[in-house]
């Protein structure tokens, strides 16, 4: 914080200083220097405190200009007191060009998947965005990150446990910083919760309940077994994440039975899937996830004493928090509404700024993944597995 003198600290040294220069006698003329005086005295703080101006934006890299990346993550940087887009990564030239001369990025600053390394040589970005295709996560984090770049990537980290792992060690061997876009661990709503639970304002959690669905048309990467999309790791990874913030445990054994059915959407991943996790302490954590119905967004946390629910509690806007108290009376929360992507975009930068620690590591993607490999698992084995 930095503190400045006001020019006039009374009334009557302002009219001192008026009369000096002879305002209000119409016969007087002023120069450009004296009329420069505007504001009434009393209206000038004495101690004026400011807050410490943003040093520097950070140069955010998009890798994948899609669905997400287009709507939501591109127009965030508006919102962003800490990072700026610099650069683009893109199959496609043309559209490449048209959002470079949108957001003011320069022609030089477009990349493509196979010239991808050079941004290493570009001084413009200081983290690297993957917003791919899932299958595509594991090669262009390690590739960002041996171009001397810190990567945040989207969820889920990957398509398997074995890249989440590689993610993690090239991150550890560069010495650059690993991020998963969980946006919702830099969302107010969210973030109460995981504070309420924490603190046992419900008593002891016993049951979690969750679901996460919508209608996904085709064509859609989310339906590409190749491309590692099926609802479980495009959805439901949001309710086994907000399991984990809820609970504040990991699940030591789950069991999932999914359907594929006869639209001709799902031959390669599940329409639906239904799935329990259970936890040390007797808690039970059930969960759904689909592409075939209407959006479905919400989760409640049940303990002895009281319970917390959020309907909607996964989507980007609108979010809706209600709790009830020992008492049994129920409150809805009024928090405010925050753009997720500019929140978890400037707080990943301010890391890489002040050298710390993200909140949603890749040893957070990873835990996730391993809990997913072993709901597949389940799907495929008909029993119960351990994580
Ligand atoms: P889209 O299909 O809309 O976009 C993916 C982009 O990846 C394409 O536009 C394309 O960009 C690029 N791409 C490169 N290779 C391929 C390929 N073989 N097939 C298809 N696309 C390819 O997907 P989304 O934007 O919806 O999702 C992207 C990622 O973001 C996924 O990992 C998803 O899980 C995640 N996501 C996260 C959300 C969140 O809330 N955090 C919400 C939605 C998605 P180009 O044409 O520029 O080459």
């Amino acid at each position: 914080m930095s503190t400045i003198n006001a020019p006039f600290n009374s009334r009557r040294s302002f009219l001192q200083t008026m009369a000096a220069v002879g305002v209000g006698t119409a016969a007087t003329r002023l120069t450009a220097q004296e009329k420069i005086i505007l504001a009434p005295p009393e209206e000038q703080a004495v101690d004026l405190t400011l807050p410490e101006p943003v040093k520097r934006k950070l140069g955010w890299a998009i890798v994948g200009l899609g669905k997400l990346a287009i709507e939501e993550i591109l127009p965030a940087f508006a919102e962003s007191k800490y990072s700026k887009p610099t650069a683009l990564v893109s199959g496609h030239p043309d559209k490449a060009g048209k959002i470079a001369d949108y957001y003011g990025i320069g022609q030089e600053h477009i990349y493509n998947y196979d010239n991808y390394d050079k941004l290493a040589n570009d001084e413009t970005v200081d983290v690297i965005y993957i917003v791919l295709p899932n299958s595509m996560h594991a090669e262009f984090t390690i590739r960002g990150l041996k171009a001397g770049k810190h990567v945040f990537c989207e969820k889920p980290m990957a398509g398997n446990v074995d890249e989440c792992e590689q993610m993690i060690k090239a991150s550890q061997e560069t010495g650059k910083k690993l991020g998963i876009a969980y946006r919702l661990h830099y969302e107010p709503m969210n973030m109460k919760v995981m504070q309420l639970c924490k603190e046992k304002a419900f008593g002891d959690i016993k049951l979690f309940s969750s679901s996460n669905c919508q209608d996904v048309k085709a064509p859609n990467i989310r339906l590409s077994k190749e491309l590692d999309g099926g609802p479980l790791g495009d959805i439901g990874i949001y309710s086994i994440n907000a399991a984990r913030y809820c609970i504040g445990q990991e699940p030591t054994e789950v069991f999932a039975t999914a359907y594929h059915g006869d639209d001709v959407r799902f031959r390669e991943v599940p329409q639906s899937v239904a799935y329990t996790m259970k936890y040390p302490g007797d808690v039970l954590a059930s969960c759904e996830c689909s592409f075939s119905t209407t959006e479905s967004r919400r989760f409640r946390v049940v303990g002895t004493e009281g319970f917390v629910e959020m309907d909607p509690s996964f989507s980007y806007r609108g979010l809706k928090l209600f709790s009830q108290n020992a008492e049994k009376q129920l409150i809805q929360h009024s928090l405010p509404q925050v753009d997720h992507f500019a929140s978890e975009m400037d707080d990943f930068s301010q890391c890489v700024l002040q050298n710390r620690e993200t909140k949603t590591p890749g040893e957070m993607g990873l835990l996730d993944a391993k809990i997913i490999a072993a709901l597949q698992k389940s799907i495929e084995s008909g029993r119960a597995e351990t994580v």
